[in-house]
């Protein structure tokens, strides 16, 4: 710790902060994530997950990991300064101005880069969120906080304690079936959503309308400027069928992607040039990256997570668990660590969802999972999650939540119903692969609550 000096605080959670800092010696910045270190083994286990994951990810557009280290019951993260803040607060910023598509579909192929490139690792992120998306002043877009993230492989992977950030979370999980690959593509369809209409995807006032938005996949077009390919894209992320949803890889052999990253490759090039002889292996790696994925054709050339580990265990779940995770989550308000009361409604607002026609609520949610929420106990294990005990006015209010000035009455929403969201895509050629370990998470998350009431 006495290499580095602090230099100001970057962001603070219930984990512990995020400290900007300066290498004394190299008289470099970097970001220091601080961990409270937890009594427990079990605990203090977790907690270095996060930098053991980080440390293993070298790629342009994954926030790149220096060292960690204990000190005075902490863990100490040291990674790469992203300078240019998260890409919620950039949302935030634009006060309601529409980002130009041009800029959306450089910062999505970014992202998705960064995600194509965990997941033929078989990692899964489980908490993709605009606020996990770091951007430098160069104009990079950096996936980071791995504190969720999950190697599948390993053997002491807990799949067991995950939630997410509901908001992002996507149907199966309320399900209660196995997270995969294809559950982060839902979580990247939210912020490539958030990106073209500075708002949650999945907006409502309590769990019940949140869960029913997300499980039947209602939520408002986009503005009607965009060209078809970002609907299109959207749609095809948030199929309710995980298999339906392309890979990171499909994603990004669309043509409108392909091109931005030839776009993203050459200016690298034309850096590295500038930058002569400099031996910058990031930039290397970087236009190594983008040139490959810009030769890459849809469905060909794709490195699926099958063919690095063959025969991957499918796990078979119990059905009948969902009772469970919701009775842990019922009650509970969504993580506040993020939220902001007021939202800034000035500036240029565009009424996209003008004539859309109002539809009626005509379903109910599954019946035992409501009948569970209203009666649930909140596991305080979740706290440390991304769900807290306790309500407030905000309950469910996001980042980028609208002012809702109606009530959650059904009625009182524009709706939109994807009657395609059912239907399996027309090119099967993507690959899905899930924890090929035990995630009895409801288990553990029954120990993790005892353990805290003890
Ligand atoms: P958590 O979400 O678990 O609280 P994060 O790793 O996402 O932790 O960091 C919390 C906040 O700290 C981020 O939202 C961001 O504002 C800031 N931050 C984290 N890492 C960096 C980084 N490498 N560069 C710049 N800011 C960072
Ligand atoms: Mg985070």
């Amino acid at each position: 710790m006495e290499k580095y000096s602090v230099l100001a605080i970057l962001g603070e959670g219930s984990f512990g902060r995020v400290l900007l800092v300066c290498h004394k010696n190299k008289n470099q910045k970097y970001a220091m994530k601080e961990i409270r270190l937890p009594k427990s083994v079990f605990g203090a286990e977790k907690s270095w997950n996060e930098s053991i994951l980080l440390a293993k990810m070298k790629h342009p557009n994954i926030v790149a990991y220096l060292e960690s280290f204990e000190d005075d019951g902490h863990l100490y993260i040291v990674m790469e300064y992203c300078d240019d803040g998260d890409l919620m607060q950039k949302i935030k910023l634009q006060k309601g101005k529409l980002f130009p598509e041009d800029t959306i579909l450089n910062w999505f192929a970014q992202i998705c880069l960064g995600l194509k490139y965990i997941h033929d690792k078989r990692v899964l992120h489980r908490d993709i969120k605009s606020k996990n998306i770091f951007l430098t002043q160069n104009g990079k877009v950096k996936l980071g906080d791995f504190g969720s993230a999950l190697l599948l492989s390993s053997p002491e992977a807990y799949a067991c304690s995950y939630v997410g950030t509901p908001y992002y979370v996507p149907p199966e999980i309320w399900e209660n079936t196995p997270y995969n690959n294809k559950s982060d593509i839902w979580s990247l369809g939210c912020i490539l959503y958030e990106l073209c209409t500075l708002k949650h995807p999945f907006q409502a006032n309590s769990w019940k309308h949140l869960i029913l938005k997300i499980c039947k996949g209602y939520y408002n077009p986009l503005p009607s400027h965009y060209t078809y390919e970002l609907q299109y894209l959207i749609k095809q992320m948030f199929k309710k069928n995980p298999k339906n949803r392309p890979s990171a890889t499909t994603i990004l052999a669309r043509s409108c992607l392909a091109k931005c990253i030839r776009n993203l490759a050459s200016a690298e090039e034309q850096a590295k040039h500038a930058r002569s002889k400099s031996c910058d292996s990031e930039t290397e790696a970087m236009a190594k990256g983008f040139c490959e994925m810009g030769l890459e054709k849809a469905g060909k050339d794709e490195t699926s997570p099958e063919a690095v580990l063959p025969n991957p265990h499918r796990q078979q779940w119990e059905k009948g668990r969902s009772s469970s995770v919701i009775k842990i989550l019922g009650n509970a308000s969504l993580l506040t660590s993020s939220i902001t009361t007021k939202e800034d409604t000035s500036g240029d607002v565009r009424r996209y969802d003008e004539n859309v026609t109002r539809k009626q609520w005509t379903k109910e949610p599954p019946e035992t999972l409501m009948n569970i929420l209203r009666n649930a106990d909140v596991s305080l294990a979740f706290k440390t999650y991304t769900i807290c005990k306790g309500g407030s006015d905000d309950l469910l209010r996001g980042p980028l939540t609208e002012d809702i000035k109606t009530s959650d009455e059904p009625d009182g929403e524009i709706i939109m119903e994807d009657a395609e969201r059912l239907e399996p895509r027309s090119d099967d050629e993507d690959t899905d692969f899930e924890a090929d370990d035990d995630p009895d998470w409801v288990f553990e998350l029954k120990r993790m609550t005892k353990m805290e009431s003890e």
